[in-house]
């Protein structure tokens, strides 16, 4: 099968298209024959290189997939070929303890499809049955590709962990960002007061087309001193946080008493200094997300099938242009998912 894949780590010059062999199919896997694969700033990680991270090259990556079933394995009974389906990125054992408590992603075995295991930047791609869930009807292949990876984090961050609410005003930084558009819409869904943070004046004009009550250029103005002005010098009570080290002082400032900050990544860098009274002081909760579980997406995806929540789709790119999608994403180009086509 035709697959994009990483030769070794690096820079976008690792990135091949190639042919790889198909994916063996287990008794209790899903064969998917993929059509279309949503990019994430974690196959940017995977390509780069983490610590602890052991690949075998070449890999492919590519953790957010929709496409149809072309075969089954012998064992599964939930899904049937030619079923149109979209899958969730996170794999576990299915029978540990936080497994069997629903907290999958707490799994000791979880690994993400495109991390740890060949990914979806190919023709075709296998997981196990629980992984497979049916494509909203409403959603073209490359819309119901942006929805898993970024919404099931965004509501495990701010539904799970946070527990937003309609008393809340909510911080969204990088709200151009595949996961803060979903987490943008998320905290509207639920009520709560939206302040978007982007880098660009269009940007914040599509966050508040997607809901975002108010918005802040980070290039142009001060985020604390808008912050306070739009919160009467209170602060907010959830920021949702992924940029790391550029970020995090602001974040804390910015909470109001009993806040809480809830992050799920570091896309600027990872280290950062914390102003430990600021914690105690204000009563302040630091939350962290990494990923979600399988029932965050089911229920994200409630909200997508009723059109209450909509991926955002940036730009649609052939699979054989996965260097130049992923320098959209490094370049922060996009509003939203930028979405590779397989054909
Ligand atoms: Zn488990």
């Amino acid at each position: 099968m035709k697959a994009v894949v990483y030769t070794g780590h690096g820079g976008p010059e690792v990135i091949r298209v190639q042919e790889m062999p198909a994916p063996e199919l287990g008794p209790s896997d899903v064969l998917v024959r993929v059509r279309a694969v949503a990019l994430n700033h974690l196959d940017l990680w995977i390509r780069r290189g983490l610590p602890r991270l052991k690949l075998t090259f070449p890999h492919i990556a590519g953790a957010d997939v929709a496409g149809v079933v072309e075969r089954v394995g012998s064992a599964v009974a939930s899904v049937h070929e030619g079923q149109e389906v979209i899958i969730a990125p996170g794999i576990s054992c299915g029978v540990c303890a936080a497994c069997l408590a629903g907290e999958d992603n707490m799994c000791a075995q979880y690994s993400i499809l495109g991390e740890h295991r060949h990914g979806g930047l190919a023709e075709y791609v296998a997981v196990p049955e629980a992984n497979v869930l049916p494509k909203p009807a409403r959603l073209t292949f490359e819309e119901a590709a942006s929805v898993p990876l970024v919404f099931l984090t965004a509501w495990n961050m701010l539904v799970t962990n946070a527990r937003v609410g309609f008393d809340d005003t909510v911080l969204v930084w990088g709200a151009g960002s595949g996961v803060g558009s979903a987490g943008l819409q998320i905290a509207k869904a639920f009520g709560a007061r939206v302040i978007a943070v982007a880098g660009a004046g269009w940007k914040l004009q599509r966050s508040r087309e997607l809901g975002a009550d108010e918005g802040i250029n980070h290039r142009e103005q001060n985020v604390l001193d808008e912050i306070r002005t739009l919160t009467n010098k209170r602060g907010v009570d959830v920021v949702f946080d992924h940029v790391g080290t550029a970020t995090w002082d602001t974040s804390l400032r910015a909470l109001a008493r009993g806040g809480r900050l809830v992050t799920c990544g570091a896309t600027s860098g990872a280290e950062a200094t914390t102003d430990i009274r600021y914690i105690y002081g204000r009563k302040l909760s630091i939350l962290g997300s990494w990923m979600g579980t399988k029932r965050d997406l089911h229920h994200a995806l409630r909200l997508v099938e009723q059109g209450r929540l909509r991926p955002v789709v940036h730009a649609v790119l052939p699979l054989e242009q996965t260097a130049r999608a992923q320098e959209i994403l490094e370049r922060s180009e996009h509003f939203g998912k930028v979405v590779l086509r397989v054909e």
